[in-house]
């Protein structure tokens, strides 16, 4: 049979969708296409580069008809750099993209029909809203300083002053940061030699606090003329960690184990509601620190607690939702299978004074059968929060035979969510409540809360 579209085809289509890399999507003759550069509702020429049995690729070639939700980007660097997918699309559209996509799947995947879907939680100011940072020091073609992102699907670096999507302090860290490096000679890193000493500038802001720290990420022990940046970088406001991590190794790891504090504290102070939360350099901590106050409060609120019910807190990272829940629960585990960030959880447990929080180090679907099944715990409501991959089939197991009377799932990923929620459902849950909630304007992430409810039994099939 001949393919409907070949290789150089050039050929007009309207785009529909967006992909999971923020492409356009469009179809032709009922061939779908992905292209780069486009947004839902453009009419657009485009040259197909490569094709495959059920869809292909093209690049845009013309517009035709612009999309009415095209906007201006704010940053210059958009279209190039790696970190916006989005940004030429137009906010509202971008949320109603979200929400559409985890409608979507909870459908196609799960096989959930008729469910309260609550309207999806955008951001307010999508903009400047990263409270970490890290911005990769090389050199440009001309062999000066580059300091910026990497462009997209590449380590090659965009040169860069500004980030619509962090925290503007960074502007005046990095303008501090390159005049050293310009003045006192410092080598930047090269990815292909393994030579050179500056690798990395990472930065963190406690957006509630207004604490802030700077850590370089260098290619060897000690950092040349420390005392004069450090000089510079005192006179920031807020400014209260100063130090260098040492990654020495030949690898695109970002960070490596050593962290050494040159000036301040080993750490800076954030909260979200009422809790304090101490973060390293090294520490995992959620990037959008307004917004996962937010998706925290959807927790409670479909948790409903009352004070006296058991609650885990399964992928718990360094225990942010088991702290935020503990004053309206009788008792919190939380399961989390990085060692360093369940250390991070049991000081913030203490400097919060919860005494009511305790924290396991293991795989989620090792723990909590064990707990179960030897140590009969048992639990009232099951938070998960899962990394993309969602929830192994036997950690399922476990919670539908412990039946809790709500399970509350946090998810990143809207396909392995739906794919997890119609296991649960077909055991007992029902789906009673679903909010997305927007934590990364401008990509194509969405973050997305669920509530399962315990059938009664006279319900169940
Ligand atoms: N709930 C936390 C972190 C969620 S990110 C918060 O809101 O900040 C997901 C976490 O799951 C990560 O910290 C990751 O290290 C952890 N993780 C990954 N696989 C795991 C597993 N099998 N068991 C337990 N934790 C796991």
């Amino acid at each position: 049979m001949e393919q409907v579209v070949n290789k150089n085809d050039l050929i007009e289509i309207t785009i529909e969708d967006i992909g999971s890399e923020g492409e356009g999507i469009g179809k032709y003759n009922g061939y779908t296409l992905f292209v780069k550069d486009t947004v839902i509702g453009d009419r657009a020429l485009v040259g197909v580069t490569k094709t495959g049995k059920t869809y292909g690729f093209a690049r845009l070639v013309e517009l035709k008809k612009p999309s009415e939700y095209r906007v201006e980007t704010k940053c210059p660097i958009a279209a190039k750099c790696g970190g916006c997918q989005l940004q030429h699309y137009d906010y509202a559209k971008q949320l109603e993209y979200k929400e559409n996509k985890v409608r979507n799947c909870l459908t196609r995947i799960g096989g959930f029909h008729d469910f309260l879907m609550e309207p999806i939680l955008g951001m307010e100011e999508p903009y400047y809203y990263r409270n970490k940072s890290q911005f990769p020091v090389g050199k440009n073609k001309d062999g000066s300083t580059a300091i910026g992102f990497y462009a997209s699907r590449t380590h090659s670096i965009i040169d860069t002053e500004h980030c619509c999507v962090s925290a503007k302090v960074n502007d005046d860290i990095i303008k501090i940061v390159r005049s050293f490096i310009e003045q006192y000679q410092i080598e930047p890193y090269n990815e292909e030699t393994n030579k050179g000493l500056l690798r990395h500038i990472l930065t963190r802001v406690g957006f509630c606090t207004g604490d802030i720290m700077v850590c370089l990420v260098i290619n060897g022990k000690h950092l040349p003329y420390k005392d004069v940046l450090i000089e510079k970088l005192r006179e920031i406001p807020g400014m209260k960690s100063i130090s260098l991590n040492v990654n020495t190794a030949n690898t695109n790891v970002i960070l490596g184990e050593k962290v050494k504090t040159l000036w301040g504290d080993p750490y800076i102070t954030d909260k979200i509601g009422s809790i304090s939360y101490r973060i390293s350099p090294l520490s995992f901590y959620q990037v959008n620190s307004l917004q996962v106050e937010k998706l925290y409060n959807i927790v409670l609120d479909y948790a409903d607690l009352h004070g006296d019910e058991v609650v885990w807190d399964l992928y718990c990272g360094i225990g942010t939702i088991s702290l935020f829940i503990a004053e309206k629960a009788k008792q919190v585990y939380g399961v989390e299978i990085i060692p360093q960030a369940i250390e991070d959880a049991k000081m913030n447990a203490s400097i919060n004074q919860i005494t009511n929080a305790e924290f396991f180090v293991g795989a989620a679907e090792e723990v909590l059968p064990t707990k179960y099944k030897e140590e009969n715990l048992n639990a009232d409501v099951i938070v998960v929060d899962p990394p993309r991959k969602g929830c192994e089939e036997s950690l399922l197991d476990t919670i539908v035979q412990m039946a809790p009377k709500k399970v509350v799932y946090v998810s990143c990923d809207p396909a392995t969510l739906a794919r997890d929620l119609k296991y649960l459902c077909e055991r007992g849950y029902e789906l009673s409540k679903v909010r997305a909630v927007d934590q990364f304007a401008h990509s194509v992430h969405v973050e997305t809360v669920v509530l399962l409810s315990q059938q009664k039994p006279n319900d169940r099939i």
